[in-house]
């Protein structure tokens, strides 16, 4: 029997070398294990000082549970320009240039605030927080987790709709720091320097104006908290997160120079844009194809008072000075995604076929018929994928079993292989 081509990942915690785990292979080379694993271990039998346990431990969690980016370690590169970032972006992301533009320069400012000799004159440069808006699918996490791969400060995305208000069931706020301490190894200082991606901010929009007699234990009060950290304080983060470890020792991070970046869909804004803006938007606009030119143009008049309107408070907004909008996407916009990012889903399949020695080509006519399945099922670009994975399902499976060279994607196959799937806008 062939043996088996050892992938290098961690069998324990299933990190790979790409992740940033160091690997031991077994000699057979059909397992390894990590570094972080075997200190785990080695503390378990009491090979490492009791001092040291609690970290390695916590950080052997992190990496199993994998909830946050490993960051590239601090290397003195120089600081990327904003164009630079830009055009990086630019290679993973079909449009939204206002929104890679305003990231690429507060990311930019970020790393010159980080470098600014300390009181040399008067002038301390502040941070400059960041809020997106833009409906789901349009590319908001996709900028964040571009970047912070361009990075070498500590980077980590947290869904704000787990975040509750102390004391109720959820996640405390202060754990979104616990997740950051986890992506920079437990290294306060580099923690403090680190980029926060907040999602889903628009979740903990206040329900309707009058404060109600039930607390509103996802909104506001998560708001409040929040504040406290994106004005930057000393918050006490307890290390292995969650509240099931009271005898945790907190550790203290500053986050007066930790950058946050929110993204949220704000379904609805369009209303309370048109409606400041005294436009015909609501109510007026009846054709179908005006309508969504309406809603590409409102958006790009988003300003702070949409987002109070919407329910954030004041004081979060004053906190997050940069605001920039994505656009939805059109139809032309879904035809470049399936073909020309660096990573587009179809040059994907091309390389996996490749890797069984078979030609792929999907024809112009195979693309705009995925494109409109994703429009007429509402998917958007998230749809691209699963229709995409649907239609090669088949293929996949049946052609590694051929000697066929090259295979050809049609319209006709598109529509042959979603019907025998029985693809519809649910499966996704
Ligand atoms: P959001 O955070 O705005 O809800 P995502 O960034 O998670 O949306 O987008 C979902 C997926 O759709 C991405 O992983 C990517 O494959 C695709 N996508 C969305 N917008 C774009 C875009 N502008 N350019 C390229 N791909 C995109």
């Amino acid at each position: 029997m062939a043996k088996k081509r050892y992938l290098p990942h961690c069998s324990f915690c299933g990190r790979s070398e790409q992740d940033g785990a160091t690997i031991l292979p077994s000699p057979s080379e059909e397992a390894g294990i990590c570094i972080d694993c075997i200190e785990t271990a080695a503390g378990m039998l009491g090979m490492i000082p009791e001092s040291d346990q609690d970290a390695t431990i916590a950080r052997a969690r992190a990496n199993k549970r994998g909830g946050a980016v490993a960051a590239k370690p601090a290397e003195n590169r120089p600081i990327p320009k904003p164009a630079e970032i830009k055009a990086y972006l630019d290679q993973y992301i079909i449009g939204q240039d206002q929104a890679k533009k305003y990231l690429a320069v507060a990311v930019y400012n970020h790393y010159k605030r980080l470098d600014q000799p300390t009181s040399a004159d008067d002038v301390e440069i502040e941070k400059s927080n960041i809020i997106m808006v833009g409906s789901t699918g349009t590319g908001k996490t996709l900028i964040a987790r571009t970047i912070a791969k361009l990075l070498d400060v500590p980077f980590t995305i947290v869904d704000a709709t787990v975040l509750t208000q102390a004391g109720y069931v959820g996640e405390d706020i202060e754990s979104l720091l616990t997740r950051l301490l986890q992506v920079a190894d437990y290294d306060v200082k580099r923690a403090e320097r680190g980029i926060v991606f907040i999602d889903e901010i628009d979740k903990i929009a206040r329900k309707g104006d009058n404060p109600s007699i039930t607390r509103d234990v996802g909104g506001e009060g998560v708001q409040q908290g929040l504040l406290k950290l994106l004005e930057g304080s000393i918050v006490n983060v307890p290390p292995q997160g969650g509240r099931k470890h009271p005898e945790q020792p907190m550790i203290a991070v500053d986050t007066k120079n930790i950058l946050f970046i929110c993204g949220g869909a704000f379904d609805g804004i369009e209303q309370a844009i048109a409606h400041r803006l005294n436009s015909s938007f609501v109510g007026f606009s009846t054709a179908a194809g005006k309508s969504r030119v309406d809603r590409e143009n409102i958006m790009k008049h988003v300003a702070p008072q949409d987002l109070k309107t919407f329910g954030l408070i004041p004081e979060i907004i004053g906190r997050l000075p940069i605001l920039t909008h994505l656009l939805p996407l059109d139809r032309e916009a879904l035809r470049r995604i399936l073909t020309e990012p660096k990573n587009a889903i179809t040059r994907q399949y091309v390389k996996l076929f490749a890797m069984d020695g078979v030609e792929l080509e999907f024809t112009p006519e195979a693309l705009d018929f995925i494109v409109d399945k994703a429009i007429e099922f509402k998917l958007g670009a998230r749809g691209l994928r699963s229709i995409v994975e649907t239609i090669m399902m088949n293929p996949m499976y049946e052609l590694p079993s051929t000697d066929q060279k090259k295979f050809i994607v049609t319209p006709e196959l598109c529509a042959r292989q979603l019907e025998s799937a029985h693809f519809d806008a649910e499966s996704v």
